[in-house]
């Protein structure tokens, strides 16, 4: 019999979770919009609820539920289970592992919500033959993480690539984080509809349809996020990027010039291999990862 695990990806809109086996397949799964309070918290008790109901449905994992991965945005404490800063939920020194644990009487452990697209990615998806690739997670919002010798990397900042925040136009756009020109800022889901008032899929279906000014942004697009990359590559030795999370629908479209780009800045030779993959997984990557904690 196999193990299973419940994963959950608290996003900056949504609440999902998966009930996972150690293969890494998804057995059931849920989403719901996160409840917010007046003054726009993401209600913990509410996410507990859920967690709840979802373990109760799923009464068949009973005795062989090792735990709950919660993958959570922000600036994260991991080891002590604690999201010291989450702009987008409202949340400001939460200890969300202890809360949760108390309520539902098993091991939760915390995970930032690139690095468990990561995770999920390297045991399960298209990183698990490497052992050192960088993940970039473009949806409403731009994060990475990274596999060093098949381990996450964890800075002081938890397991976070603030890859969002590189600079890649001196002069651009001023950013919330204090600095200009940031990748997020073009490079995003909300970036795309913000600069063209449509959704970023129907861009993209656009761009794959042929049309020329969808297909002057993803090209823009592509080439921005490539220079991004060529310097992340270059900081940390690695060659291999898995470009994941809703934007990577659009696949080559985006891809070819992100790949144009990087190859025309950086050229491989010798050992330095440099590849970059669509992920296995455009939107359950989180859930896999956080799982994975407990396999
Ligand atoms: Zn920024």
């Amino acid at each position: 019999m196999s193990n299973f695990a419940i994963g959950v990806d608290i996003g900056g809109t949504n609440l999902k979770m998966g009930l996972v086996n150690q293969e890494g397949l998804i057995l059931d799964e849920m989403s719901t919009s996160l409840n917010r309070n007046d003054a726009g918290i993401a209600d913990i008790s509410f996410i507990c609820q859920q967690i709840a109901s979802f373990i109760d449905k799923n009464k068949e994992a009973d005795g062989l539920l090792k735990g709950i991965g919660i993958a959570s945005p922000g600036i994260l404490d991991t080891e002590k289970g604690i999201v010291q800063y989450a702009v987008n939920l409202g949340w400001y020194e939460v200890p969300l592992i202890d809360f949760i644990q108390v309520q539902l009487k098993l091991p939760v452990r915390l995970v930032g919500d690139a690095a468990a697209g990561a995770i999920g990615e390297s045991k399960f998806g298209a990183g698990c033959r490497l052992s050192s690739f960088l993940y970039v997670c473009l949806g409403t919002g731009v994060g990475a993480g990274l596999i060093l010798k098949g381990k996450i990397y964890e800075g002081d900042w938890g397991p976070i690539i603030n890859i969002g925040h590189t600079s890649v136009i001196p002069d651009g756009l001023p950013c919330k984080c204090g600095n200009l020109g940031c990748l997020e800022n073009y490079v995003s889901a909300s970036a795309v509809k913000e600069r063209t008032g449509t959704d970023a899929q129907q861009v993209y279906e656009a761009a794959s349809n042929g049309d020329l000014y969808a297909r002057s942004l993803f090209q823009e697009v592509g080439e921005l996020l490539g220079i991004s990359l060529v310097n992340c590559m270059q900081l940390f030795g690695v060659g291999n990027v898995i470009i994941g999370g809703g934007m990577s629908r659009a696949g080559n479209v985006l891809l070819d010039p992100v790949r144009a780009t990087v190859l025309k800045r950086m050229h491989p030779s010798g050992s330095l291999s440099v590849q970059i993959t669509p992920a296995a997984f455009t939107s359950t990557a989180g859930i896999l990862g956080a799982a994975a904690l407990h396999f």
